[in-house]
């Protein structure tokens, strides 16, 4: 069996019987393309039991590796932690250089993250816009709270981003497109306010929180510029 496959003992929650499961622990889409598929849409997580056919979904830490766009993502269910650094992993990939390496914490941030960095963006400026674009969304659903929200579409030919928020306690899910130009600015902003994140090693997580505490630290900056002109 492959090194990245192990085979774990599951207990059916339907009828009790013991059986098995073949986990994929990591996967690298460069080396075995059919898993990209298998990953997205869910398929290498679901479990069935020989004995009564249930079907569940199983959740475990897998690594998403992409050497060709540079990128691996590390999901691992409901970790709370900013920054990863294993040293095994670290070790095993070290002449990987430049390689954008995050972690999630669930299965659509999982996804959104592969679909950002294979459609070659940045993911931190697209974490800054997907903030910026949630504060106008809510607004316009009169203040509803945003929980969540996606990269969903993305079209370079017509300069357009489209995000797929939740909004309130049924997550009720809103579209709204943006123009590139968000982006772009987005981008200028992790250019001077996320260097430091930018040099960080191991994983590190990309997410809602991670936007705010840089919309933060640009809105101190610009409060400072102002009050700095004020004395000239
Ligand atoms: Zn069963």
């Amino acid at each position: 069996m492959p090194d990245n496959i192990v085979n774990k003992a599951i207990v059916c929650p339907m009828c009790g019987e013991l059986g098995k499961a073949e986990i994929y622990t990591s996967v690298n889409t460069t080396v075995n393309k059919a898993l990209r598929s298998k990953v997205l849409d869910g398929e290498l997580f679901s479990w069935h039991c020989p004995s009564c056919n249930y079907r569940a979904r199983l959740n475990y830490p897998i690594l998403y590796n992409d050497m060709k766009n540079r990128f691996m993502v590390y999901l691992i269910p409901k970790i709370d932690r900013y920054q990863l650094c294993d040293k095994e992993l670290e070790e095993k990939y070290s002449n990987l250089r430049n390689i954008s390496k995050r972690i999630t914490a669930d299965f659509n941030s999982f996804k959104e993250k592969i679909f950002i960095f294979e459609s070659g963006l940045d993911d931190m400026a697209v974490e800054l816009t997907k903030l910026a674009i949630s504060q106008t969304v809510s607004k316009k659903l009169g203040g509803a709270e945003i929980t969540d929200g996606y990269l969903s579409m993305y079209d370079r030919e017509t300069n357009t981003m489209g995000f797929t928020y939740f909004a309130g306690e049924e997550r009720k899910p809103y579209v709204q497109t943006a123009r590139l130009e968000i982006y772009g600015k987005s981008k200028d902003i992790i250019d001077r306010f996320a260097i430091k994140d930018k040099k960080l090693k191991g994983f590190i997580k990309i997410d809602k929180e991670w936007a705010e505490n840089i919309l933060y630290r640009y809105k101190r900056a610009k409060h400072i510029e102002k009050l700095n002109k004020l004395k000239e």
